[in-house]
């Protein structure tokens, strides 16, 4: 039997979302509704988005009547094949950020949300874009995202709230509306790229460049990879950032390297970033790469056989220094200059502008 009110999934709305509009319809605490659906699994104390909803699908379908596929579609899950091979339960998963949930607290702020949208939604909803770590403006409204309420800084807790009002747009610890905060302008540029990344999420694929057309699933792991140069340890990757933004740019304060973890203010820095190393593509990223002397073995790493092709090709072709090997006469003609000027570094000279360790003197 259908339940007599059915709250219609709405574009790009997030599980948990659909599930406290359900609730508050009924004028239930989220809580409560889980007990309804599924007494023995205990949903809300993990990432729900992140689980498999497959079988609470099936129950939720035959209660509201709404096509099991359009549900299933609602779980971050969904972004399987499009976003990543695989969409992980627990742990870090590729770009999406994490809830950190502690019992029922969240560490994390892994929600974020534009409060010009919650305030023009005729019914306020999450979407599922507000969870990936490269979206971080809204381009419908063209402003920042926020992740956490500006009043008390706590992060979005939906199944916290125990107010049935309202409670989606509400914080559950100062019941401050997330609908009355404001956040700033955004640039023209990233809201482009938030346009076009979220469209290759739906149509798992993106177009590079002209009549370029790559797999979604291929260019956010290039993504990642540039964003793990760009937030690296060695001290020539992270002079990138400065290099790109600006010696008065502002400075990261994570001191762990996983882009997921990453506060707003952090994500905002590194993926404007990126979108510099994107612009007229390849040709910017190969021409700062080679100024900084950016290894080919740093890009790719070990990672080379999970990057796609066009991406290893180009870093391949480009920086792929150690595949040159100088013959007998170059490396005596070089250690011959070296004996003159540089008579204590013969080692070190071919290594380092050769590429090379090998000695014919
Ligand atoms: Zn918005
Ligand atoms: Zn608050």
């Amino acid at each position: 039997m259908y339940w007599p009110i059915r709250p219609h999934i709405l574009p790009d709305e997030l599980f948990s979302s659909w599930i406290c509009r359900i609730a508050s319809t009924y004028e239930l605490k989220p809580h409560t509704l889980r007990k309804l659906i599924s007494p023995d699994k205990p949903i809300w104390t993990r990432d729900t988005d992140r689980q498999d909803i497959d079988s609470i699908s099936t129950k939720l379908s035959a209660l509201t009547a709404i096509d099991k596929k359009l549900i299933l579609n609602t779980s971050l899950k969904s972004y399987t094949g499009s976003l990543s091979e695989k969409v992980n339960s627990d742990g870090v998963s590729p770009w999406l950020l994490p809830l950190g949930i502690y019992h029922r607290n969240r560490k994390h702020c892994g929600l974020q949300f534009c409060p010009f949208c919650l305030a023009n939604d005729k019914v306020p909803y999450f979407r599922k874009q507000w969870r990936l770590a490269f979206i971080i403006v809204c381009p419908k409204h063209r402003t920042n995202l926020l992740e956490k309420c500006m009043s008390c800084g706590e992060p979005v807790n939906l199944f916290q709230n125990t107010t049935h009002c309202n409670n989606l747009i509400s914080c559950f610890k100062c019941h401050s509306f997330y609908s009355d905060f404001t956040s700033n302008i955004s640039s023209k540029e990233l809201c482009c790229y938030s346009d076009l990344w979220t469209k290759g999420l739906d149509n798992s694929w993106i177009n590079l460049r002209g009549n370029q057309y790559v797999y979604s699933i291929g260019y956010f792991k290039v993504l990642r990879r540039l964003v793990h140069i760009l937030i690296s340890r060695r001290e020539r990757c992270s002079n990138l950032l400065p290099k790109l933004l600006g010696k008065d740019s502002l400075k990261l304060t994570e001191k762990h390297r996983i882009i997921e973890f990453y506060s707003l203010s952090s994500r905002v820095i590194v993926i404007y970033a990126l979108l510099l190393l994107l612009q007229n593509w390849p040709h910017h990223l190969i021409e700062i790469f080679k100024e900084n002397r950016i290894w080919h073995s740093w890009v790719l790493g070990d990672h080379a056989k999970d990057l796609p092709y066009w991406f290893t090709s180009i870093i391949g072709e480009n920086l792929g220094y150690f595949n040159y090997t100088p013959n007998n006469e170059e490396l005596y003609f070089a250690q011959k200059y070296c004996n003159i000027k540089h008579p204590r570094a013969k080692q070190t000279f071919t290594k380092r502008y050769l590429a090379h360790s090998k000695s014919p003197i």
